[in-house]
């Protein structure tokens, strides 16, 4: 359902979640909940003709029931699990090869960040950052050899918001062959869908909202092209970053509940943004769903929402949000983002503790800068929480 004149939210998401590679009839047994199956051989009737399964790092039936169904919800055709979110980047650029180069936007989660600089730069691929709200700037970065564009959407503190079709054009403009990845793990496929603006490959780390309930780590790819699947299929098996059975499981689960999630994180996101705009003692809300957001007619031409996760600029300096954090009862203060439980954390000094402070610094990623997690408990009660810990703060 279209709200705020967001992207309309294409009819059947929850019947996907619910049914897309989940057939009973795929067990012997009937079983509607797909069972956990934690062997890690199977057996072959003949040498080297298996049934369908030989050896469980290249493929397994838990696994891949949950790899049908994000193919499904992202209108994709090929989904491959990892063990984390860091695990399907670390095998999405080993796609590249040295000499290569990667177009990063520099508003990146700050773990993609820290891999690009100081592990994949490493292996003789060259990063460029680029500011991806300035299409102007983006080109400048694009070299001959470039082979691979990464970009997350809303960006990660800043809530910037990028055009993906825009940047997938430009990519595509100056060689077919560049690989144009975006990370929807702020969205998920039920707030956004890159694939239907040109992009390649969708990654996600999965332990966000995909999952829900804060209880696994894991990661995923999504593509529509076979021959870009068989890569992927290659490396997933040949890097050997897979999940467990037991994550598959639990990550499945949380699928079909996905739609209900994200609809509430949605609407209780936007009424602490509401109430946090109007705080004395708060200077700025960076929120794409508020109309002042300067990307938010972008964001209602790709996205068919907002998620829980925002940021916001409150008064004084690290004193004061130290106190503010601290002070908080019902938000935890943690890092990550995307469970059931609301997260209140300092990107400064936590998530993005990583960044070289010359590119916080420039991006505005100050000791003020507040990120929030907004969960699934009553708004209500998360304001009056907030408000508890702005009087802590404040008052003498
Ligand atoms: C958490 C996160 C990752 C990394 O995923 P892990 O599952 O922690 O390895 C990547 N991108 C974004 C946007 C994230 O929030």
């Amino acid at each position: 359902m279209a709200q705020n004149g967001f992207l309309e939210q294409k009819p059947g998401f929850a019947t996907i979640a619910i049914h897309a590679g989940q057939e009973p009839e795929k067990w012997k047994s009937g079983a509607v909940v797909p069972p956990i199956v934690t062997a890690t051989t199977f057996k072959q009737p003949a040498p080297a003709e298996p049934i369908e399964f030989e050896y469980g790092r290249s493929g397994n039936p838990t696994r891949n029931t949950l790899e049908e169904c994000l193919a499904a919800l992202e209108d994709g055709k090929h989904g491959f699990a990892f063990a984390s979110g860091l695990g399907a980047a670390t095998t999405i650029y080993s796609l590249l090869s040295a000499g290569d180069h990667v177009v990063c936007c520099d508003d990146v989660y700050g773990g993609i960040n820290r891999l690009f600089r100081n592990v994949v730069q490493r292996m003789g691929i060259e990063i460029s950052f680029a500011d991806f709200t300035n299409l102007e700037k983006v080109e400048k970065v694009f070299q001959a050899n470039t082979k691979m564009v990464w970009m997350e959407t809303p960006t990660n503190p800043m809530m910037k918001v990028i055009d993906i079709g825009a940047i997938s054009k430009l990519a595509k403009k100056r060689s077919s062959d560049i690989i144009v990845v975006v990370d929807n793990t702020f969205l998920t496929p039920y707030l956004q869908k890159p694939l239907n603006f040109g992009t390649d490959i969708v990654v996600y780390s999965l332990t966000k909202y995909m999952n829900g309930h804060s209880d696994a780590i894991m990661g995923a790819a999504i593509v529509r092209d076979d021959k870009l699947a068989e890569r992927l299929r290659f490396l997933q098996n040949a890097m050997g970053a897979v999940p467990s059975p037991m994550d598959c499981y639990l990550v499945n689960r949380s699928l079909k509940t996905l739609a209900l999630r994200m609809e509430q994180h949605k609407k209780s996101s936007l009424i602490v943004a509401n109430w946090l705009k109007k705080h004395p003692q708060v200077l700025s809300v960076m929120h794409p769903g508020l109309p002042e957001h300067p990307q938010h007619e972008l964001a209602r031409r790709q996205m068919s929402g907002h998620s829980g996760v925002f940021s916001f600029v409150m008064a004084g300096g690290l004193k004061e949000s130290r106190k503010f954090l601290m002070s908080l009862q019902i938000f935890i203060l943690a890092e990550s983002l995307g469970g059931y439980e609301s997260l209140a954390e300092l990107p400064s000094l936590m998530t993005h503790a990583s960044v070289p402070a010359e590119q916080r610094a420039e991006l505005g990623i100050t000791d003020s800068l507040i990120r929030l997690s907004i969960g699934l408990e009553d708004p209500e009660d998360l304001i009056n929480d907030l408000e508890h810990a702005f009087k802590a703060t404040f008052s003498k």
